[in-house]
């Protein structure tokens, strides 16, 4: 199938979930995740519509960003961010970085941007399937995280990311979703008053129907729009 047409079927998709459970189709925003996909097949799905690209490798952004020809609205970190490589993140722009889990990578980050006089929209990445995800701070954690980013003047939370756990089992993933969501509500009521917690960063190729009926506002999707991936 072309990408154009695997483009529509996921937002046909997208707006057939959102509107089963009462939601407004534009509380829901696509990142097409294009890791491990060339420049050539990103720009197939610019063209297409396409406004949000996410990557989760700094090095692979960096190399291909560059040799995109097609606008895009947003660049998207979404990768496990280590402190060291920040300063080759930064320059690339990244409206939203979905990864912050620990005070210390959000303590360099606030650093960099006071240096270079910027402003950064962050989530903080929560592992909601304990075992299954190596990355996010425990649930258990987050509110006290929370509580130590939002004292960073450049940082500026606007709401939560997981990775739901890989399995069958549709509620074991849901379970995932849900939890996100409720300690969202959570810090809604106790985060301090910087904080926003208007995002819900949640859904992969196979569980974005089930993060939508969850309350996600933005879903990560890469294998349903550019076919699987191959590591070599
Ligand atoms: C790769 C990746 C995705 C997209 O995964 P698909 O299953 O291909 O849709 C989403 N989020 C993160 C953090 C990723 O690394």
């Amino acid at each position: 199938m072309h990408i154009e047409d695997r483009i529509q079927q996921i937002r046909q998709r997208i707006a057939t979930a959102a509107e089963q459970c009462g939601r407004s189709l534009d509380e829901v925003s696509l990142i097409a995740v294009t890791k491990t996909h060339p420049a050539e097949m990103i720009d197939q799905a610019l063209a297409t519509g396409i406004r949000l690209i996410g990557e989760n490798k700094i090095q692979e952004a960096e190399q291909k960003l560059p040799l995109l020809t097609q606008p895009y609205d947003e660049f998207h970190f979404i990768g496990h961010l280590q402190s060291n490589k920040i300063k080759k993140l930064m320059p690339l722009k990244p409206a939203l970085i979905h990864s912050i889990d620990s005070f210390s990578t959000a303590q360099k980050l606030d650093a960099w941007c006071s240096e270079h006089n910027h402003h950064q929209d962050i989530l903080l990445q929560v592992n909601t399937s304990a075992e299954e995800s190596k990355w996010g701070v425990e649930p258990a954690a987050l509110p006290e995280l929370c509580a130590q980013v939002a004292t960073l003047p450049h940082l500026h939370i606007q709401g939560l990311m997981t990775i739901g756990i890989f399995s069958d089992d549709e509620t074991a993933v849901r379970t995932c979703f849900k939890l996100l969501r409720s300690l969202r509500d959570e810090l809604q009521k106790t985060a301090p008053a910087n904080v926003s917690m208007h995002h819900l960063s949640m859904g992969m190729t196979n569980d974005f129907e089930i993060a939508i009926q969850e309350g996600a506002t933005l879903v990560r999707i890469g294998s349903a729009i550019f076919g699987s991936r191959s590591y070599t």
